[in-house]
């Protein structure tokens, strides 16, 4: 019986190991280690693949979150509108940045924040709406950004599962005031290490987040605002720029084994829906059916090891259940009970997918 995993790092970055290991001797050999010639040759390299005028690298995913609201000028107590099945750390970026997390619930097609629940979230307090890009499918960020115009709001692309996805002709990173990338190891562009990055067209707010990296401190010593230690590190930078090269060749890749499941899951699966606009680069490749738990549990059984991204609704964490009080959120709900994450990483076989999709189809439930 074959095994299959859900990811295997060490097997997906096998082909980066040489580059990964020159950039390894030229960093420790530089003896500059944070915010040298590395982190500004990955920023300019990323920012021309984003399309977008300015790119800072940070420290997470996280904390390009935080910083993205503190260089938009957005106040302590300010309600920041975020999807009701979002990842935690979008939720927790918000709050880690003063502001109160207002949970909007999504399209069920696509996963994605639904323009028109996001506008009924507005109020009076409302200054930004962070737009989480999904399993790796951009949001309707057209609407999004009619919306947050007619309202006056900042927007902030969450990044972290859609780098290189495309919404009508335009990259992620590149259609809201500012966006924020992770680069944990998982993601479609993985460091060996945490890291993140923001971009933005706006040189202004690039010189304020660079400021807000290093302590609000752009020549040593001086500090201009109260900032951070959020630095992405010369090595990450430089393993990063190595990758990134690969980027398209990894989404096109992710591309093809999503593809084998639209073609070969049986319909009794939900499948993602990718609309005309859209290019997706399938962070995650999700499916949804009602008896998720038995799927899961059953594919285990034939070797095969699946994900749920996520388990537990935000609204009832433990410690974030009381930001909610009695809301409900129905549409997050049945997600969270439903959805299963299949195998679809750089590491796979087109035939391991087949297999998963043969075995899948096998499921005597439904
Ligand atoms: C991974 C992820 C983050 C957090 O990134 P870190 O680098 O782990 O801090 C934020 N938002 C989304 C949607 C993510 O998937």
């Amino acid at each position: 019986m074959p095994e299959i995993a859900y990811e295997d790092l060490k097997k997906s970055n096998l082909p980066f190991m040489d580059g990964f290991e020159q950039a390894y001797r030229e960093v420790a050999a530089s003896g500059w280690y944070i915010l040298g010639q590395q982190v500004k040759k990955f920023e300019d390299a990323f920012a021309a693949y984003c399309g977008v005028g300015h790119c800072v690298g940070v420290a997470s995913g996280l904390d390009a979150i935080i910083i993205s609201l503190k260089a938009l000028g957005i106040e302590p107590g300010a309600e920041v509108i975020v999807p009701s099945n979002a990842y935690i750390a979008s939720i927790l970026g918000v709050i880690n940045a003063g502001c109160v997390p207002v949970l909007a619930e999504p399209d069920p097609k696509t996963y994605n924040i639904d323009p028109d629940n996001l506008a009924k979230a507005i109020t009076p307090k409302t200054k930004a709406i962070l737009a989480v890009h999904m399993y790796g499918k951009m949001c309707n960020m057209s609407r999004i950004d009619q919306i947050a115009q007619s309202n006056g709001l900042k927007v902030i692309e969450d990044c972290a599962q859609a780098h290189g996805a495309i919404h009508k002709g335009k990259k992620a990173g590149n259609w809201s005031d500012i966006a924020a990338f992770s680069f944990y190891p998982t993601k479609n562009l993985g460091a060996l290490g945490d890291g993140g990055a923001i971009t933005t067209n706006d040189a202004e707010l690039a010189k304020k987040i660079r400021f807000l990296r290093n302590y609000g401190s752009d020549i040593k010593y001086h500090n201009e605002y109260i900032g951070f230690n959020s630095r992405l590190d010369e090595l990450q930078a430089a393993f990063l720029s190595h990758k990134l090269k690969s980027l398209d060749a990894i989404n096109a890749y992710k591309r093809t084994l999503a593809d084998i499941y639209n073609k070969e899951l049986d319909p009794r699966f939900i499948k993602p829906v990718t609309e005309a606009d859209n290019f997706d680069v399938f962070h995650i490749y999700n499916v949804r059916h009602p008896e998720r738990d038995k799927l899961k549990e059953y594919l285990a059984q034939h070797g095969i090891k699946t994900e749920t991204h996520y388990p537990i609704a935000p609204h009832h964490q433990n410690g974030y259940k009381h930001l909610w009080p009695g809301m409900q959120f129905p549409l997050s709900e049945e997600i969270h009970a439903t959805t299963l994450s299949m195998p679809v990483s750089y590491c796979h076989t087109a035939d391991e997918i087949r297999y998963v999709c043969k075995i899948a189809n096998s499921f005597p439930l439904l």
